[in-house]
């Protein structure tokens, strides 16, 4: 599937729009977080191998910065709008706040193509973007990360160019850095570990525990795999895994590291062998327990949501179920736990990284994984309360309580600063 056929940025109001609705916040509550703080545009120009000029548009936006420094990745991609990173931003805001985090929210993007152009005009590109931004980040202002097709080494091209800028060190100006300039080992292992602790903590609590349940996992990238990893040492059964190409399954159990080594030597662990072939949409409707879309967004609609037998999913990915589906899904009972809180271990993990460096510290992997896990267990156990104490089941799903939780935690630090 392609970029999302509807404009974010109304579907990030929308989403807006019933959390104040159920918080029972005014009008100009949502008007003011209904746009961002700032959103800076720049062109970039960058001089290709060929001898040739190309010129890029760029945006940054800082959505809202109540709770602390505007915190979100960059993306590089050709269908990037500005109001796909004022979405992102804003959704930003609504992670951090929930992961409990001393962060606002903030996104950038470039519209670009990064697959056809050479190290050498990325590296310029991305000099030139970060120099063109440079006025409004910085380690206690606002501190970019990776997003899609940007990557430690992008992010060591930042800091390099915003020490030439700053004429200083600051290494937590940015985060997702590779470990010899900062940046912690765990990093790549974290938002499939926290998808995989915050599953196995709704496990124990609507499935009687994680161990031996049936997992079927979509999309086998860096969330994919690790949750799949994780989820088996935790106990579970991955029976189904899949990537772009296709799928396996296999009710014994597939072996995650193995189907790793299968997609890297025949290109799609659909080759993994044994199992059963299946396409990638149908992987989501096996009968498992649990059920981690890990690839891309509304891959669950309201076409194959009646069809989905898992009894929980974890959505590794943004935005894989639509609103549409949602609906169907929380009325057959099924446990969706939200993008904002499941996926939240690469921001959370990033935060560890930003204190690390402020503090000049060295923190090992152990101690990084394991205050990660503290936090999602607590974020898990605080959704699924508000959720039973605070809304309706059957009519309201944890989304519903985790929008609650992070609009509300915004609402009442503007208000303390007196913004509102
Ligand atoms: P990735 O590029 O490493 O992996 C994506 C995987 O999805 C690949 O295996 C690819 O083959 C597969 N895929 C692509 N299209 C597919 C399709 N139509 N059907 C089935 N599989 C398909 O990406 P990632 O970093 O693992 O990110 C996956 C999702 O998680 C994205 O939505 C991303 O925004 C989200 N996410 C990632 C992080 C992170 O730290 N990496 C953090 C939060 C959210």
């Amino acid at each position: 599937m392609e970029a999302r056929p509807s404009d974010p940025l109304d579907e990030a109001r929308s989403q807006l729009r019933r959390a104040i609705d159920l918080l029972g916040l005014d009008d100009s509550t949502y008007e003011v977080l209904a746009s961002p703080e700032r959103v800076l545009q720049v062109k970039v120009t960058v001089k290709m191998d060929d001898g040739s000029v190309k010129t890029f548009l760029a945006w940054r936006s800082q959505h809202n910065s109540a709770l602390g420094p505007y915190k979100g990745g960059v993306r590089y991609h050709p269908s990037v709008t500005m109001n796909e990173v004022i979405a992102l931003s804003m959704w930003m805001t609504w992670k951090n706040s929930l992961a409990g985090l001393p962060y606002g929210g903030g996104k950038g993007g470039i519209r670009v193509n990064p697959k056809v152009m050479s190290a050498r005009e990325l590296e310029q590109l991305s000099r030139k973007y970060f120099e063109a931004i440079s006025d409004i980040v910085g380690v206690d202002r606002d501190i970019p990360a990776p997003d899609v097709y940007t990557d430690p080494q992008v992010m060591a091209w930042f800091l390099d160019e915003y020490s030439k800028v700053t004429r200083g060190q600051f290494f937590g100006v940015v985060t997702g850095k590779p470990y010899e300039l900062g940046g912690l080992r765990a990093r790549v292992v974290s938002t499939g570990y926290g998808v995989a602790v915050s599953t196995r903590e709704a496990a124990k609590k609507f499935l009687g525990g994680i161990e031996g349940k049936t997992v079927a996992v979509q999309g086998y990238g860096n969330v994919g795999y690790y949750a799949a990893k994780f989820l088996r040492e935790m106990g579970a059964i991955v029976v189904a895994v899949s990537d772009s190409r296709g799928g396996v399954y296999m009710p014994e159990g597939v072996d995650p590291d193995h189907a790793l080594k299968v997609k890297r030597e025949t290109g799609t662990v659909a080759n993994y062998p044994g199992g059963k072939k299946v396409s990638t949409m149908e992987v989501l409707e096996l009968p498992v327990d649990i059920l981690v879309p890990a690839a891309i967004e509304e891959v669950i609609t309201e076409d194959n949501a009646g069809r989905i037998k898992a009894k929980i999913i974890s959505e590794g990915a943004n935005g894989p179920t639509t609103t549409k589906a949602e609906k169907i899904l929380t009325e057959k009972g099924v446990v969706v736990l939200p993008d904002i809180l499941a996926n939240a271990g690469g921001v959370i993990m990033s935060h560890i990284e930003w204190v690390n460096n402020r503090m000049g510290g060295w923190i090992t992997d152990e101690e990084a994984l394991s205050k990660l896990e503290q936090k999602m267990v607590e974020n898990t156990r605080v959704v699924i309360e508000t959720w039973e104490k605070k809304l309706e089941q059957g009519r309201n799903n944890l989304r519903d309580a985790a929008y609650m939780i992070a609009v509300e935690r915004v609402v009442k630090a503007m208000k303390l600063r007196g913004w509102i």
